[in-house]
């Protein structure tokens, strides 16, 4: 899907923050505009106002409440702007610039969802827009890291597990669960989000039941609207923007 929503920049008020595990937090603000705009798949650049960050950071979208103007994202502590970013109270402004990049496409009737870390917060978004047409696999290192189950439980129809250390689902990584669902579960798509290595694995397994796979990539960036060219990517149609041009790509687009 083409990137064609408006770009807005707003001043946004943090409405509140909350841990949901070692690292990782989730952050609401009241930005009414994006809120309207933002589709599943897109994020926005953060500024934090506090003097000290010359780039924005960029953060998947986990939820757009229109009615109520909110804009919630899922973030992991990594280092100094995030580190900042959870240190953000009720009441402070950050600024937004968005929604960039383009979406996931909502045609299908029944797609998997796998996602990775924090790769599981633009598909929750997904999740929700599919209106209980989604199912799940998560993976994770361990039970603390897939707590995003909670948080799909109301949205997905079924969620399946694998943990790296059999602390909660199956013992292994997304991929040893991943055959046997596509065999049996009559998908129409897989939509992947985590780690390249993982996305890569899971293109592979998609391309081979000839389940089509859309896949949303993460790269370091520098304006996020196309013109800094810092986060172009080889794919089977030339150099690509991930910013602007993704970070949605059909897998055998950039898995080639
Ligand atoms: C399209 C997109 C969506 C993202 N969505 C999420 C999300 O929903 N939740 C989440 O936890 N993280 C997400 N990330 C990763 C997040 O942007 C980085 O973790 C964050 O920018 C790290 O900033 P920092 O200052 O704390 O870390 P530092 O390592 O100090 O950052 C230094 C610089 O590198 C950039 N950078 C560092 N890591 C990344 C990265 N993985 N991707 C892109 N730029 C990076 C920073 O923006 C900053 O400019 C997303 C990245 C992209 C590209």
């Amino acid at each position: 899907m083409p990137d064609s929503t408006q770009k807005l920049l707003e001043d946004a008020k943090v409405k509140g923050q909350q841990r949901l595990a070692e690292g990782v937090y989730y952050l609401a603000v009241h930005a009414p505009k994006i809120a309207a705009a933002a589709r599943p798949g897109q994020f926005v650049d953060i500024r934090i106002l506090t003097g000290a960050f010359i780039l924005r950071r960029p953060v998947g979208v986990v939820a757009a409440d229109r009615e109520n103007g909110i804009v919630a994202f899922i973030y992991r502590v990594i280092g100094r702007g995030t580190r900042a970013m959870a240190k953000l109270k009720a009441g402070d402004t950050v600024n937004l610039l968005g929604p960039l990049g383009n979406g996931f496409s909502m045609e299908h009737k029944h797609p998997l969802i796998v996602g990775g870390g924090m790769g599981l917060s633009p598909l929750f978004f997904y999740a929700a827009g599919m209106k209980g047409k989604a199912d799940v696999l998560m993976g994770g290192r361990s039970e603390e890291e897939v707590f995003w189950r909670s948080l799909f439980a109301g949205i997905a129809k079924n969620i399946h597990i694998t943990t790296d250390d059999g602390s909660v689902g199956t013992k292994g990584f997304v991929t040893e669960l991943l055959p046997k669902l596509l065999s049996e579960g009559s998908y129409d798509a897989v939509v992947v989000c985590g780690p390249d290595p993982m996305m890569k694995a899971v293109a592979a397994i998609a391309k081979e039941k000839g389940t089509p796979c859309q896949v949303s990539l993460e790269r370091r960036m520098g304006c996020g609207l196309g013109a800094c060219l810092s986060c172009s990517i080889d794919t089977a149609h030339g150099r690509r923007k991930v910013c602007k041009d993704g970070p949605v790509f059909p897998a055998e687009e950039v898995f080639f």
